[in-house]
């Protein structure tokens, strides 16, 4: 998400392509899932007594040399298994697409806004999206440019179905397939964030952002009783978490789990989800109490990352979407559970990362 008519789109898209790289150490691929951006692409089927089977996921695809300044990052679930350490071929890296483990990075663009439109200023000049090979050009000046590759290009025209089909769809049915998966987005204030991701369409249900079209998706297939959905919404401001579905919880402390790595936030509120507008409405407490917290605080929503955490849970004697019918019972004879997260993470503004003092917790 970036706007393309200001000139500080340059500098910013360096500061982004940074940002980003700093988090996809090409170096240690592995790290990624678990410490440095402690995303939890770890999986468990619970069976107690018996050994989970777990999966990471790892980074392969840096922006060819840089990011812009905007973008939508995801994790998606990996058939690798967690422990057998992944070689990057730095060579082959950038054409393997095949890979479905990899952090995926995809910018979009906005349109104009109503007071740009009226500013009359030049537009275009600095940015040129080429969505057909997945490229942006950034021009330096009247010689030369630079150009980048995502994962996805969307330029100011795509809707929100698409932007959610390219992005966050897939990570969605990883979801649903008993892995975890983690999409965030990121950008300067004002780029788009919010809209694409949080967005509750009250209007215009076409509106709608990543959240609810992925819990759209989540419940349509989950409609048994064996399966649960439960959501927390949470908001990460200087170091402190607040409860945006319980406003008095104001410092909630993150339990780390030694041995797994897996990342809690024990005292959260947590909401089973019935139906899509029963989601509506809590998302839409979750809004009211960001915005009530903010201005009582005296800071704005660019400045704290707010964090949608959904619960999937599946009794393994259903089918599963692949088709497959598992074993319902564990080794000891007791019910098998999948559970999965899918994490959705409006970042703060990219331009307030360094000031908002978050750095390392950035979506735990
Ligand atoms: P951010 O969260 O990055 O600060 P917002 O999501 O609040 O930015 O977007 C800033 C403004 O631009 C909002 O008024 C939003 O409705 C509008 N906007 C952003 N992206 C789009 C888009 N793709 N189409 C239409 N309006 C958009
Ligand atoms: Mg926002």
């Amino acid at each position: 998400m970036t706007s393309s008519n200001s000139s500080a789109v340059r500098s910013s898209a360096k500061h982004a392509a940074e940002r980003i790289q700093q988090h996809l150490p090409p170096s240690n691929p592995a790290s990624l899932s678990s410490s440095s951006l402690n995303l939890p692409a770890r999986t468990s089927i619970i069976a107690p007594g018996g050994a989970p089977i777990s999966h990471s996921s790892r980074p392969k695809d840096r922006p060819s040399s840089s990011a812009s300044s905007a973008s939508v990052s995801s994790s998606s679930p990996s058939t690798r298994r967690s422990g057998t350490p992944v070689r990057r071929s730095q060579s082959k890296d950038f054409d393997d697409d095949n890979d479905p483990g990899r952090v995926r990075v995809s910018v979009r663009v906005r349109p104009r806004n109503g007071e740009e439109l009226k500013s009359d200023a030049d537009f275009a000049d600095l940015v040129e999206l080429q969505p057909e090979i997945k490229r942006l050009k950034l021009r330096k000046n009247n010689w030369s440019s630079e150009s980048y590759r995502f994962d996805e290009v969307f330029t100011d025209t795509a809707s929100q179905k698409r932007v959610y089909e390219g992005v966050a769809k897939p990570v969605v049915e990883g979801v649903l397939n008993g892995y975890n998966g983690t999409i965030m987005a990121y950008g300067q204030t004002g780029t788009g964030k919010t809209y694409t991701v949080g967005n509750i369409g009250k209007d215009d249900a076409a509106e709608r952002g990543i959240m609810v079209r992925a819990l759209e998706d989540i419940l349509v297939s989950s409609t048994s009783a064996s399966v649960s959905v439960e959501i927390s919404y949470l908001q990460l401001y200087m170091e402190t978490i607040q409860d945006l579905l319980a406003p008095e919880k104001s410092n909630i402390s993150i339990n780390e789990e030694a041995k797994t790595g897996e990342v809690s936030v024990p005292g959260a509120t947590v909401v089973n989800i019935q139906d899509l507008d029963h989601f509506l409405q809590i998302l839409q407490v979750g809004e009211t109490n960001r915005h009530a917290a903010n201005t009582k605080m005296n800071t704005e929503s660019s400045r704290s990352h707010a964090i949608l955490t959904v619960h999937v849970r599946r009794a393994m004697n259903e089918k599963t979407d692949l088709g497959a019918k598992p074993e319902s019972l564990g080794d000891k004879g007791i019910p098998r559970v999948r559970k999965s997260k899918l994490l959705i993470v409006d970042l703060a503004g990219s331009e307030r990362i360094n000031k908002s003092g978050t750095d390392g917790h950035l979506i735990e």
